[in-house]
């Protein structure tokens, strides 16, 4: 409590540069639509761009909703928006009485992101940051999501400015790591852990993505990008659950053609598992 006056005491009210959990900061989320009801919001974080983290997103949304979830993607990456095309999803989002109505991919799964509300979805975003938290703030408030068990939210990449903003515009139960193998050996995990610690979140687990490839022929697999580390960095880390994803040129291609839904090797079953459990139980 003392700890907590003082911070209170101390704050600028810069929650832009700053990362401590103070009640500033807890000013600056966003309402819930009152026509919305989500009862788990988790954040997919990656430390630089391409290492798979829409995928990942993408791959637990569909395992969550085969297991009978109601599931929402809210893609963050307002620079690099990447979840539409993966699920083959271009009509533009309408706006109803009550609010934004959201996309919904075939099997379902409803889907905000700034590239189903551009014209020309290969215009380039170059807004500030206080822009961006506002159309992030906007996603969450004025979309009209409906009853949702678990909202999947894909991160901008890294620790820097634009993923602290949902950090701070979104009411986050947890976070889940997405890193390549070279990845994990480097710091991009110890700062994502303690951007999540500073701010409370807790790290649900950690994805180890093309992790191995694994030989059509011979079922040999092989470390293309460097021995794993993900089991001892889980333990370092104290996350418990770990999931590893080979090299799979289908995956990609599925993606590539909008057909995730498509994807029968479930990679992520587990980790969906934990996310289909109530948020008191799942870590
Ligand atoms: P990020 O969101 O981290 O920028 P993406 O999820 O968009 O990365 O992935 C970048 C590209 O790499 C995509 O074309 C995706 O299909 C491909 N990719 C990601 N993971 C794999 C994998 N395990 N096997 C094959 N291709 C992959």
């Amino acid at each position: 409590m003392a700890e907590e006056v003082k911070k209170s005491e101390e704050c600028e009210h810069d929650c832009e540069s700053c990362k401590e959990n103070c009640p500033s900061r807890e000013g600056m989320k966003a309402p819930m639509n009152k026509h919305s009801d989500i009862k788990k919001v988790v954040a997919v974080v990656s430390g630089k761009g391409g290492v798979g983290k829409s995928l990942v997103t993408g791959m637990l949304a569909v395992s969550l909703q085969k297991m009978g979830k109601t599931v929402a993607v809210l893609d963050a990456d307002i620079t690099g928006p990447s979840i539409p095309k993966m699920f083959g999803l271009t009509e533009k989002v309408k706006s109803g009485r009550v609010g934004i109505i959201p996309g919904e991919t075939k099997t379902g799964i409803e889907v905000m992101s700034i590239n189903l509300i551009l014209d020309n979805e290969d215009d380039p975003v170059i807004w500030r940051g206080p822009v961006v938290t506002s159309v992030l703030q906007q996603f969450w408030s004025d979309v009209v999501w409906g009853e949702i068990d678990c909202m999947l939210v894909d991160l901008p990449p890294g620790t820097g400015d634009a993923p602290l903003t949902v950090f701070q515009a979104l009411p986050l139960d947890g976070i889940i790591i997405v890193a390549s193998p070279q990845e994990l050996v480097s710091v991009i995990v110890k700062k994502a852990a303690n951007m999540a610690r500073q701010m409370d979140i807790p790290i649900l687990g950690i994805v180890e993505n093309m992790s191995y490839y694994e030989c059509p022929d011979c079922h040999k697999r092989h470390s293309i990008f460097g021995e794993s580390h993900v089991d001892e960095i889980a333990e370092k880390y104290l996350i418990k659950n770990v999931a590893k994803i080979p090299i799979d040129s289908n995956l990609a291609k599925l993606c590539d053609n909008g057909k995730i839904e498509e994807n029968k090797a479930d990679y992520l079953e587990g980790m969906a598992k934990m996310l289909a459990k109530p948020k008191k139980t799942q870590e």
